[in-house]
């Protein structure tokens, strides 16, 4: 009897301790892509705010313009929310004008590479 039920609590602390590694993993994993995404945003307002200075050195344009023009695009999606939903909609082929979806490399229909047309995923630093 003492045999079995030792058995058993081995049985039991052994599974525990295997959630216990999940847990972790996944907490890891996590904490990874939080990391990775706080470094995306901070990339992201470093191009802004480089993009802005320039802005403010060769144009008569001001921060109220800024502003405005921030709310204006705010609102395409119908909610003045401070956020911005990039559209994951089809984008026109440049070789053969077909829409083909955002998420391809290549058009479907000639073969040609789709170019990504979003300036803030070419720019790599
Ligand atoms: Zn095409």
């Amino acid at each position: 009897m003492g045999f079995l039920w030792d058995l058993n609590q081995n049985l039991k602390i052994h599974t525990v301790q295997t959630d216990a590694n999940r847990a972790n993993y996944k907490a890891d994993k996590a904490g990874r892509k939080a990391l990775a995404s706080l470094e995306s945003v901070e990339r992201l307002t470093l191009i802004v705010r480089a993009m802005w200075k320039l802005i403010e050195q060769h144009t008569d344009l001001t921060e109220d313009d800024l502003i405005k023009t921030v709310r204006k695009i705010d609102l395409m999606d119908g909610k003045l929310d401070g956020k911005f939903k990039p559209d994951a909609g089809p984008v026109t082929c440049q070789n053969c004008g077909n829409k083909v979806h955002s998420s391809q490399l290549k058009c479907q229909f000639c073969g040609k590479e789709i170019v990504n047309q979003n300036v803030f995923e070419k720019v790599r630093l």
